[in-house]
């Protein structure tokens, strides 16, 4: 055992899994604070793991008294209780980073009090077709609406078009807390997954992103058509806006590049990230493990989160029928260089995330072709 400490963890989805994955090869436990059963206590068998919810304080609480180290594979949680309980236990990243990351409206705020460049955005008081049109007057359409709180994969996003929009806009996210952002035109997104530490602050190399229907389909590593020094820049972004933030652990800093080759950041998630899936193979220290290590004070030798071989991961989600992604595994089986995760997860909803797949390979070129079949069969599935 390198470590006798506790880790607790909110939150028991994939991320979790992962992260006990790391755990488990150095014999350090690992308590999850999530349903019976999640994705992760599947893969931990021990009786530190706490039932309940990650939103609930009482739960919380309890989950506090049972480790060492706090922290979370998700942003939407109690962070009333974990400012409380902070003076008892260790909570990494720091319950104020998670309290105003949790806010998307508040983060972008943060960011650019900061000095790191986000899309404009305003605060709105509802949807009403008023203050669709009057937002479309000041940024022009189309405009994203989003939810300030609980948005993933999409959910909480809505692309206004124009004001014949105001209706479906109100529909769609109408009974959540809104603000709206200004269209970032990127050509492409980029990703960099941070590493804070007792000591400073690391990177992971530079990704590409390429999102469909607003959920992460692939990563690529590094970038396509990305220059070194572009990805450079990427890298030093990253590592600008998660110093502003209090607290240790990985981050993920999603980034738009723009036409003009500017950098916007999107988002920051103050966790394990999809667009991190790929470490776990291509790097010598996988996401997980650093994220372990940076909230225990153990050693992060720089050169390990380096790109060991170009990786390219592809999203397994959900589909038409509740046994698509389970035809994409199967095939992912004949490929040589594939590593194939499955989460776990139970029954299949269209655009769930089901698992991951990361093929390595010495040139990006070379990942590109093993990859395509599995790409085709994802796409031929959509119809
Ligand atoms: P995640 O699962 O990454 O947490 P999310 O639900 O928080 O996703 P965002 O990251 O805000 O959603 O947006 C999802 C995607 O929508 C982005 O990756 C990007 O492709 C697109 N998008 C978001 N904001 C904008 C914008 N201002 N302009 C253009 N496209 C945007
Ligand atoms: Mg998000
Ligand atoms: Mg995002």
């Amino acid at each position: 055992m390198v470590d006798k400490r506790k880790v607790g963890v909110l939150g028991g989805g994939q991320l979790g899994r992962m992260l006990i994955e790391a755990a488990n090869r150095l014999n350090i436990q690992v308590n999850i604070l999530d349903a019976a059963a999640s994705p992760a206590k599947q893969i931990s068998a021990h009786d530190g793991h706490i039932t309940g919810s990650f939103k609930d304080a009482a739960a919380v609480k309890e989950l506090a008294q049972s480790c060492d180290v706090v922290t979370v594979e998700i942003e939407h949680v109690d962070t009333q209780m974990l400012e409380e309980v902070a003076g008892s236990v260790v909570v990494e990243p720091s319950w104020k980073t998670l309290r105003i990351i949790k806010d998307k409206f508040q983060q972008k705020g943060y960011l650019k009090e900061h000095g790191v460049a986000v899309a404009d955005s305003v605060e709105l008081e509802g949807a009403s077709p008023e203050t669709i049109k009057e937002v479309g007057s000041k940024f022009g359409y189309p405009f994203m609406l989003k939810s300030k709180t609980e948005a993933y994969d999409g959910r909480g996003n809505f692309v206004v078009r124009s004001e014949r929009d105001a209706a479906k806009a109100k529909e769609v996210l109408g009974d959540r807390p809104l603000y709206a952002e200004r269209w970032a035109d990127f050509r492409l997104e980029l990703a960099v997954m941070v590493v804070k530490t007792k000591d400073g602050v690391l990177t992971f190399p530079t990704v590409e992103t390429v999102h469909e229907d607003s959920v992460c389909k692939l990563t690529y590593a590094p970038p396509r058509n990305v220059s070194a020094e572009t990805s450079a820049r990427a890298q030093e972004l990253a590592k600008k806006a998660i110093a502003a933030f209090e607290g240790k652990g990985v981050f993920g800093v999603e980034m738009f590049l723009l036409k003009d080759d500017s950098l916007l950041v999107n988002e920051i998630a103050p966790r394990p990230h999809n667009s991190g899936h790929y470490t776990i193979e291509a790097c010598p220290l996988s996401q997980y493990d650093a994220h372990l290590r940076a909230i225990l004070d153990l050693p992060i030798p720089e050169s390990s989160l380096r790109l060991r071989e170009p990786a390219i991961m592809l999203n397994i989600l959900g589909g038409l029928t509740p046994d698509s992604h389970s035809q994409i595994a199967r095939k992912a089986l004949e490929s040589p260089n594939a590593s194939i995760h499955l989460y776990g997860k139970g029954d299949a909803r269209p655009g769930r995330k089901m698992g991951h797949i990361t093929v390595t390979a010495p040139s990006l070129s070379a990942a590109e072709r093993e990859m395509q079949p599995l790409i085709d069969l994802v796409d031929n599935q959509k119809g």
